[in-house]
């Protein structure tokens, strides 16, 4: 499947384009209806993923993985949702393993990095979000105890995905309570830890709209070694916000990659459905909402990239990162609603996959951010304008 991509693409990307349609072939979109109305994990798809390196495509080659520069790793993100596949069950190991190159230890780094780009190893469960908290991470509850040559865990996370079938979790804890540091987002501290090593923890799947496997998890006395700390103490919340440049870079490449997927979809459909005897896109009001939608993928695609070559020349990318995320969940939702309105009501038949998509790509307006909290960023930080929280 070639990609109408704005840019003369490196022939690395294109031969990422190219493994990952391959890949993507033997998974067709049957696959995912399938997985998505038994809310099961794609163990397959994973498995050729990280058979092709796919998955270590950002962990440095001394540990055994690709050393793709992020920009070439989007492109995987991107093409697996241009294939109308879905890369949410699988993308957080791509931008959680950022915070164990970082800020881990040697050992850590050892131990760790070269499981995970084999796939002997999965760390795609990143645990952050808690009821009362919500979008305001600093006043997460779960706390994390010193005690002797470790810690005590106990606390509860909610949204929590792919932990059942994820060996490693990143969690934020904190471990200075918030009435004792000057401000929230000291005392903060990030864990690795070894999921298949800890008791205490109790995993309740979450009946969601979207196929993520998605869970709360709930810490009861939890006893972990001082080695799954990463870095030093009281700063895991800078390392969190240290690998959202990151993030939001890869879920806006997903996202055009949904943008591409349906404009594709309502174009092709618009153009063999007949009804009043001709093609319903040869009617403007058909056609003119898809060509708008493909404009503003594009467009939110340029940003994409524009994100991308900053961060892999090591450059300020936080405006940018934030702005090509908003914009590309904005794109694909509107590509959404047109694919759907073209389709009438097949666009509600699950076999057409635009219902299941649409259900998706909605995802990203809330999470991993919502688009209040990037238009806030942006107001507050880019802008310059008052603080609101
Ligand atoms: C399918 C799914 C998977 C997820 N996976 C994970 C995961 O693996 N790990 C993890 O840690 N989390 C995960 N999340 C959680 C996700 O990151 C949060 O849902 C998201 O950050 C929003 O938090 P909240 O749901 O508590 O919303 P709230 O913070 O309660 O916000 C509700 C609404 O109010 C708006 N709002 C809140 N405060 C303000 C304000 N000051 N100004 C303007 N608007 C505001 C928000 O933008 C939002 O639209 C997942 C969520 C979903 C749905």
């Amino acid at each position: 499947m070639s990609a109408p991509g704005a840019f003369i693409e490196s022939e690395l990307r294109g031969d990422l384009r190219g493994l990952v349609d391959r890949i993507c072939a033997d998974f067709p979109n049957e696959y995912w209806r399938r997985l998505d109305r038994a809310h099961a994990y794609p163990e397959g798809f994973v498995d050729a993923l990280t058979k092709t390196g796919c998955l270590g495509a950002l962990v440095p080659e001394e540990y055994g993985g690709q050393g793709l520069a992020l920009g070439d790793a989007s492109v995987i993100l991107e093409q697996i949702n241009r294939n109308g596949a879905n890369a949410g069950p699988v993308h957080a190991q791509m931008y959680t393993m950022g915070a164990v190159l970082r800020h881990g230890s040697d050992e850590q780094r050892r131990t760790y990095l070269p499981g995970i780009a084999s796939g002997q190893l999965r760390l795609q469960a990143f645990a952050v979000t808690e009821p009362a908290a919500g979008s305001d991470t600093t006043s997460i509850r779960t706390a994390a105890r010193r005690d002797g040559d470790g810690y005590v865990v106990n606390g509860q996370k909610v949204f929590i995905s792919r932990v059942q079938h994820s060996d490693l979790m990143l969690l934020l804890a904190r471990t200075t309570p918030a009435a004792e540091v000057e401000k929230k987002s000291q005392g903060l501290s990030l864990f690795l830890l070894d999921m298949r090593e800890v008791s205490g923890m109790t995993v309740r799947p979450l009946d969601m709209m979207v196929n993520h496997e998605t869970n709360e998890v709930f810490f009861d006395d939890v006893r972990i070694p001082a080695s799954a700390l990463i870095g030093e103490e009281g700063k895991g919340f800078r390392y969190v916000l240290d690998g959202m440049n990151a993030e939001r870079i890869l879920i806006a490449a997903e996202c055009v990659g949904d943008g591409r997927w349906f404009v594709e979809r309502a174009s092709s459909y618009a153009t063999t459905r007949e009804v009043f005897s001709r093609p319903i896109g040869q009617n403007q009001g058909v056609q003119f909402p898809i060509a708008r939608a493909h404009i503003q993928v594009e467009a939110a695609d340029l940003m994409r990239w524009r994100a991308a070559d900053l961060f892999d020349a090591h450059q300020p990318c936080g405006a940018e990162a934030n702005m090509a995320k908003l914009l590309a969940a904005d794109a694909s939702w509107e590509a959404a609603n047109a694919a759907l309105q073209t389709h009438g009501g097949y666009g509600f038949a699950a076999e057409y996959d635009i219902e299941r998509k649409f259900r998706e790509t909605r995802l990203y307006q809330v999470a991993p951010i919502s688009t209040n909290l990037i238009l806030s960023f942006v107001g507050e930080h880019v802008l310059k304008m008052p603080r609101s929280f």
